[in-house]
């Protein structure tokens, strides 16, 4: 950020502003000016330009024209929202004292302003700011370095819905964690951001990660900083954590303290997630398989968006957490199998709980924003909804004896305050406004002043209608009416030719008293109508008073009640992933795995959902499905490798994908995509698919793929799952097949995890000679008439040939380059060395013995030739034939 211009020689509201504003230089300040949030200054130019709104001027500092721009405080979420999208980070500063308050100090006082809030990407708690299916999460990094050692940790929390987790790390799969859980915004302790080795971290995070003061961060004041937090004496009932977890959760609370000012958000306590409880995927792997979003960034084609059946907004979002972060121990994916295969069976009540599902609000982001006192009737009336759901899901349930995780969850929605629930039920009105400063959200019936006010205002209404008709008759103007207004209040309305009636006599003048003229309409009042605005007045203030008093008591006891309200909300969101996943698998027709301990992976009639489900919406027939068996053979300790030929478009990419997804599916605890499955834990997830585009980061493809292949290679564990696609493309023929060929090899005798190596080298099958635990297995084509027919089905063997040449000419290729590439690849084959692949098996290992090889015989240039004969002149018309001349000329 530019400096903040100096005082010196500011107005008394200028100086005000530029204080604040040094405070809160990395922000944008929305500073309050009556109904609007005025910006000035840079922050003014940069907001103007990004809201597309009016750059305008106000006054002068130090000679020079101070910019501004402005929005109305009724539409400030929206500009909230675009401006935090577009990365920026936004201080409202509200005015906090009555503007008579400062008249008091003296004409030239400034009202007191100060800022209230930071709204920062990872704490906003808006609903219109958040989208209900996703989570936004608050990450912070902690750091401790004795010496040469550092360990880290990393802290997540939600504002919006009080999660609050925290896991140890390091600098190896630091980036990995922090994809697992696609944090909003990361808070990094200064020196730790800018310390050169974690540079690339930062660097791949872009604007999600931004330095803050280290002593936010001070892990040796952090059990103070908790424990004031949590309002306990110590935090050690929580668990013990490591230092660099102290110093991560400080960092997240002082962070929370900063932004939110005096409100503090009902986080629940840090919960430590233990290392490898879940199933590590690295962050290549996890965007190369779009499980969230695909790598275009949208949501739709998505894994997730194909198999989200919830219905509800905290569903949706434990679906998305737990398909971040699968689980490694076959007891609890066998808990969460149970749960769904309930569903199965019980389809009855899982249609019955999905409806009263459908009536639950967004409880946890409700909650939040309550305590965070930014919470409105709505917000009571989500809570309500809630309760009302939870009852009648009590009921659905109460003569089932439901699986372990169900059964817990259904002691979670019986614990839900009852008591609360009532009150909401008995005090809320059906319809309920947005803002509880326009009053009327509460019942009729509920509190019996409240009901005679509002009487005595709907009866002054009655009388006011009457003293009209009566003044009409008085005065003879038909067109006499009486209206209302915030300025007057009650008045007595008519046009100027009618005004000799109201003020030509002293009667008249004394009974109508003047009160506005305008361009063709006079406004009175009487003593009478002054007498009933009072009453009215009185009897809507006092109603407004006592329903104001009402929220706050219903407002303490939600607060009081903040834990028993979250573990219910979250038991809800289980119910619903446990029957929507129910719901997909009977829809889809997809099974339940076994997951077990052992090292197997045996997929039968496996199918890859995205797939599957985009060729049935356009109707390009059935997906093939296919099977996958790495488990270990006879005596065999470890998995196999299968190595995958076969011509492009066969279908391998989804072969590879459709094993990857079905392995992060079952460890989810979802029913897969197959009609059976018998899945060995995997505990570290691999992938190297497709080419995932750095070139923005100004590496090669080719080097991207190397240092991916070099992290799996350097990773991979027997229990690893590794998909390996077309690696070694990127280079020359031979050290690509080179590089395969080695990462094979070393795959299979040091890594011997299952894996699956999709290649278009066909020498290395040659590999399966040598290497017992490799299959070789293509996809299988027709030829029929000279085409290529994809049967996209996996069987024994090896692809004999590529079929480039024909796919090429599938895509269009000009038939002239599809027959003079069929010519040359001819005289390639013809020029080949035969049984150049057992040579290499022969010269295992593969780099003692360079690979020697003389260059092709430059083939004979014929293109004249071949692009002639390529023509059918009876076929072309005139245009076309002179088009033809024309390019003819240009091969010569
Ligand atoms: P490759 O990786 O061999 O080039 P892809 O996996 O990209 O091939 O598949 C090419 C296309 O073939 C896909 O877009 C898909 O529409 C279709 N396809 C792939 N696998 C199957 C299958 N098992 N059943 C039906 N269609 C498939």
């Amino acid at each position: 950020a530019a400096p903040v211009p100096s005082t010196a020689g500011a107005t008394p509201m200028m100086e005000q502003y530029l204080e604040i504003k040094a405070a809160n230089a990395d922000s944008l300040l929305f500073y309050r000016m009556g109904d609007f949030y005025e910006l000035f200054f840079e922050d003014a130019e940069k907001a103007s330009q990004a809201l597309g709104i009016v750059l305008t001027k106000r006054g002068k500092h130090q000679g020079a024209e101070i910019p501004m721009c402005g929005v109305p405080v009724h539409a400030a979420d929206d500009y909230l929202q675009k401006l935090i999208g577009l990365g920026f980070r936004v201080a409202v500063c509200e005015q906090i004292e009555d503007p008579a308050e400062a008249k008091k100090r003296g004409s030239k006082s400034v009202v007191k302003r100060d800022v209230i809030r930071l709204v920062t990407p990872g704490t906003i708690t808006e609903d219109k700011l958040l989208a209900p299916s996703e989570s936004s999460f608050l990450m912070t990094l902690g750091r401790i370095k004795g010496g040469a050692d550092q360990s880290f940790a990393l802290a997540w929390i939600e504002i919006s819905t009080g999660v609050f987790r925290v896991a140890e790390t390091n600098a190896e799969r630091l980036l990995a964690d922090i994809f697992r859980v696609d944090p909003r915004e990361l808070i990094v302790a200064e020196p730790v951001f800018y310390d050169p080795e974690l540079k690339p971290v930062f660097d791949v995070l872009g604007r999600v990660a931004s330095p803050q003061p280290a002593s936010l961060f001070d892990s040796a004041s952090a059990t103070a900083r908790i424990a004031r937090f949590f309002n306990v004496a110590t935090p050690d009932a929580f668990g013990t954590f490591s230092r660099a977890e102290l110093s991560a959760i400080s960092g997240a609370i002082a962070y929370v303290e900063k932004t939110q000012k005096a409100e503090r958000p009902p986080l629940s306590r840090p919960e430590r997630e233990e290392n490898g409880a879940t199933l590590f995927i690295d962050p290549a792997t996890r965007s190369n398989l779009e499980l969230l979003r695909t790598l275009s960034g949208s949501r739709e084609g998505s894994l997730f968006k194909a198999i989200d059946r919830t219905v509800t907004g905290g569903g949706a979002r434990l679906l998305a957490d737990r398909l971040m972060a699968p689980l490694t121990d076959a007891a609890a994916i066998g808990a969460r199998l149970d749960s769904v295969s309930f569903f199965r069976e019980e389809t009855r009540l899982a249609e019955a709980l999905r409806m009263a599902l459908k009536g639950v609000a967004d409880m946890p982001r409700a909650l939040s924003r309550l305590a965070l006192n930014r919470g409105g009737p709505r917000d009571l009336g989500a809570l309500r909804a809630g309760f009302l759901a939870a009852g009648e899901i009590a009921r659905v349930f109460a003569r089932v004896a439901p699986p372990a995780e169900l059964a817990g969850a259904l002691a979670a929605i019986d614990a839900l305050p009852k008591p609360l629930a009532e009150h909401l039920a008995g005090a809320l009105a059906d319809e309920l406004p947005l803002l509880k400063r326009d009053g009327g959200f509460l019942r009729s019936g509920y509190d019996a002043e409240l009901d005679e006010m509002r009487a005595l205002r709907d009866e002054t209404r009655k009388v006011i209608a009457g003293m009209e008709r009566d003044l009409i008759e008085e005065t003879g103007i038909r067109s006499l009416k009486i209206r209302h207004n915030n300025v007057l209040g009650y008045y007595i309305e008519v046009t100027v030719n009618h005004q000799a009636i109201m003020t030509g006599t002293d009667e008249a003048k004394a009974r109508f008293i003047h009160r506005q003229t305008m361009a063709n309409a006079m406004r009175f009042t009487t003593t009478e109508l002054a007498g009933l605005e009072t009453k009215i007045a009185n009897a809507a203030d006092r109603a407004l008073a006592i329903e104001l008093a009402a929220f706050d008591r219903l407002l303490a006891e939600v607060v009081a009640e903040a834990d028993a309200i979250r573990a219910g909300a979250d038991a809800l969101a289980v119910l619903d992933v446990s029957a929507a996943l129910a719901a997909l698998s009977a829809s889809e027709n997809w099974c339940r795995p076994q997951v077990d301990a052992s090292l197997a992976f045996e997929v039968v009639g496996g199918r890859h959902p995205v797939v599957e489900q985009a060729l049935r919406r356009t109707g390009e027939g059935p997906f093939v499905a296919n099977d996958c068996d790495l488990s270990p053979e006879g005596d065999a300790k470890n998995g196999a490798i299968w190595l995958l030929t076969g011509p492009n478009m066969g279908g391998k990419s989804t072969f590879l994908r459709q094993n990857a997804l079905i392995a992060i599916l079952a460890q989810t605890g979802s029913f897969v995509p197959a009609a059976s499955a018998h899945i060995g834990v995997v505990d570290r997830l691999f992938s190297r698919v497709g080419a995932s585009d750095d070139l923005a980061r100004g590496r090669s493809t080719f080097m991207v793929e190397m240092v991916e292949t070099a992290a799996i290679l350097n990773q991979a564990g027997e229990r690893a799952l590794v998909i390996l696609d077309e690696i070694g493309r990127g280079t020359a023929t031979f050290d690509g097949l080179s590089i395969a060929w080695a990462a094979v090899e070393y795959l299979h005798e040091k890594n011997r995890c299952r894996s699956i190596f999709a290649t278009h080298f066909h020498e290395m099958t040659a590999l399966s000679n040598k290497l017992n635990r490799l299959h070789n297995v293509t996809m299988r084509v027709k030829e029929w008439e000279g085409d290529v027919v994809f049967l996209h089905e996996v069987g024994k063997g090896a692809a004999d040939r590529s079929y480039g040449v024909q796919v090429a000419r599938l895509a269009g290729l000009p038939e002239a380059v599809v027959a003079r590439a069929k010519q040359v690849l001819h005289q390639l084959e013809e020029g080949e060395t035969s049984g150049k692949a057992d040579r290499l098996v022969d010269d295992l290992p593969l780099f003692s013995v360079a690979v020697k090889r003389e260059a092709p015989k430059p083939v004979q240039s014929d293109a004249l030739g071949e692009a002639l004969a390529a023509l059918s002149p009876d076929e072309m018309t005139p245009r076309e034939a002179l088009e033809a001349i024309y390019r003819l000329k240009g091969l010569i």
